[in-house]
């Protein structure tokens, strides 16, 4: 049977808006020593906004660029392409469609083919494409994506997000837990330092594809550590899914993430993870 204190807590984790899905699991959170955490709609809010657009050829205005992604994104569950589809006026949609996460959607409309995502997945579909052009907009800070029609590059996208404000708070509790916290993300360099200096995380890992994230808590593990993965995203599931316990952004994240998680939170509440925690804690106390 399961111990009290087990069915107890997992009362008390869900009080604070936190699923978890067994007595074993909720227990597995008390031996963390490390937690690492994605960037884009988990340390931030996800809700991405356009700082710039930039066209680099002269067949494709800005408002081209714009509206050409929002059809390739039309479909997307990542931040990025929710906010280029909310800045673009338009409803239509692309009519095939890949994901390929970390990198980009490829989609065909009206005949023409259409790719979205970072410099080095346009090229790896042979766009011949300058990709020092967005070091001016990732300097500041920004996520860059670049627009290619036909294989050709039509634009650049710069769009910029918010850190959650319970985020630096929350990790200043993990470390005085004595719980090291270290930033995956996909996203550039830049953009990664920037997040990190704001919430003071003690790791940074950026232009992680999905399996490089998981590589790095595989090295965490090998060390030792016993690691704690929050994400949201497709690109965080493999991560998730090795990570000694596994914490999902219920409203925001996709179904994936979900899946591949421990905890859900229900409401995205980042301030709630050093108390899962410690009520772990608390709990192999009880039991041992
Ligand atoms: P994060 O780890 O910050 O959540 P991802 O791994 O999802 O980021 O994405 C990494 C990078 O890949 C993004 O910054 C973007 O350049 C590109 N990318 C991923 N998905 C998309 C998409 N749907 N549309 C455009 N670009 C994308
Ligand atoms: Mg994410």
């Amino acid at each position: 049977a399961t111990p009290t204190a087990v069915v107890a807590g997992i009362g008390n984790a869900a009080k604070y808006g936190m699923i978890v899905k067994s007595g074993e699991a909720l227990q597995r959170f008390g031996t963390i020593d490390t937690v690492a955490l994605d960037k884009t709609g988990t340390l931030t809010y996800g809700e991405l906004s356009i700082t710039e657009i930039k066209s680099l050829d002269p067949k494709w205005a800005k408002a081209d660029i714009l509206k050409l992604a929002a059809i390739a994104e039309a479909r997307s569950e990542h931040p990025i392409g929710q906010a280029i589809c909310a800045a673009a006026d338009t409803k239509e949609q692309a009519s095939e469609y890949t994901v390929t996460p970390g990198k980009g959607i490829e989609a065909m409309y009206n005949g023409r083919h259409l790719l979205v995502g970072k410099g080095s997945f346009l090229k790896e579909h042979a766009v011949d494409l300058d990709e020092s052009l967005k070091n001016e907009f990732q300097a500041r800070g920004a996520t860059v994506v670049f627009l290619a029609v036909d294989e050709q590059a039509a634009g650049l996208i710069a769009l910029s997000d918010t850190v959650r404000q319970s985020a630096a708070p929350m990790i200043q509790k993990l470390h005085r837990m004595k719980v090291e916290t270290v930033l995956l993300t996909g996203d550039n360099p830049a953009a990664a330092q920037t997040i990190a200096d704001q919430v003071n995380v003690s790791a940074v890992h950026s232009e992680l594809l999905p399996e490089d994230k998981q590589k790095i808590i595989h090295q965490y593990q090998e060390q030792d550590h016993k690691v704690c993965m929050i994400g949201d995203g497709i690109n965080d599931a493999v991560a998730l899914r090795t990570a000694d316990a596994a914490i999902a952004m219920g409203g925001i994240g996709s179904d994936v993430a979900i899946e591949s998680s421990d905890v859900v939170l229900v409401q995205d509440d980042i301030s709630r993870i050093p108390y899962l925690i410690d009520l772990s804690r608390k709990v192999l106390q009880k039991i041992r």
